[in-house]
């Protein structure tokens, strides 16, 4: 596919434009298991949900990234059955609308819900798809994540003081900027479909080589990026405590399964120091 110039101009262009300056807008709302607005989150906890969005943003400048959604955007345009966002009547070209969605959700994050409707554990999140018209606004759609489990992320954050061990913590901020970035998957395919589809069977993480099955647009973006898919898993024979993250594995398409290093996990969660502006 061609590139124009819009892309080789796009890092220069978010480094320069003012709304990359501008302070992001987050809204984090509490959401109880009932699916109501709770209480107030506690405020010395939404700081961590906000380094977490912040990963996943500065996350989403890493070209790799980029480049995942734009394939995303591809395969999509490949089998689409339902509308393409166009300029006026013209559609947009794949580069285009993924560079507008990528401009879009850097400078307005979703709507993120500590979701204590969440009872599984291994539920780490998901996104309301919710129809837009005119003028897609990332405001208006909802990434719900794991309330029980971001509670974990606080705790561990008090305890890594104390013991001067911040791994645990650490790897709460990766699982959930990861868990952002996958539900950014499926907000692009809100985005493209103008919330009026799921993922199509083409946009899942084992689509090469398989026919049929149900799209996945959050495993398809996490197996383009980091070449596998991210599972946590508890330690089998000492036990892992129910209030930590877990070990991080990337499950590869081979079938094997890596351990993600704690050195990978750090330098990921070291990116909440990153400032935009
Ligand atoms: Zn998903």
């Amino acid at each position: 596919m061609a590139s124009s110039k819009l892309v080789v101009d796009y890092f220069s262009h978010l480094a320069s434009q003012e709304f990359w300056k501008h302070a992001p807008v987050h809204t984090i709302l509490p959401r109880d298991a009932s699916g109501k607005p709770g209480s107030p989150y506690p405020a010395g906890q939404v700081p961590h949900v906000v380094s977490a969005i912040n990963i996943c943003r500065a996350m989403l400048t890493h070209r790799p990234v980029w480049k995942a959604f734009e394939t995303l955007a591809v395969r999509y345009s490949q089998v689409r059955t339902h509308s393409w966002p166009k300029q006026g009547s013209s559609p947009l070209t794949v580069d285009q609308v993924t560079y507008i969605f990528l401009a879009k959700i850097l400078t307005t994050f979703p709507i993120v819900f500590v979701d204590y409707g969440l009872e599984n554990p291994d539920a780490k999140g998901f996104h309301t798809r919710r129809p837009w018209n005119g003028t897609f606004e990332p405001g208006y759609q909802q990434i719900s994540i794991n309330g029980k489990r971001t509670d974990h992320m606080s705790t561990a954050f008090g305890k890594a003081s104390q013991t001067n061990n911040h791994h645990p913590f650490q790897a709460f901020l990766f699982m959930t900027a990861n868990t952002l970035l996958h539900e950014l998957g499926h907000v692009f395919v809100t985005y493209l479909t103008k919330g009026q589809s799921a993922s199509p069977p083409q946009v899942n993480a084992l689509t090469e080589g398989v026919q049929g099955g149900e799209g996945e647009a959050g495993l398809a973006l996490e197996s383009l990026i980091f070449g596998g898919t991210i599972a946590y898993f508890q330690e089998p024979v000492s036990g892992t405590p129910d209030d930590q993250c877990g070990t991080a594995f990337l499950k590869k398409p081979s079938g094997a399964w890596h351990r993600i290093l704690p050195k990978t996990i750090h330098d990921v969660a070291s990116m909440r120091e990153y400032r935009f502006e």
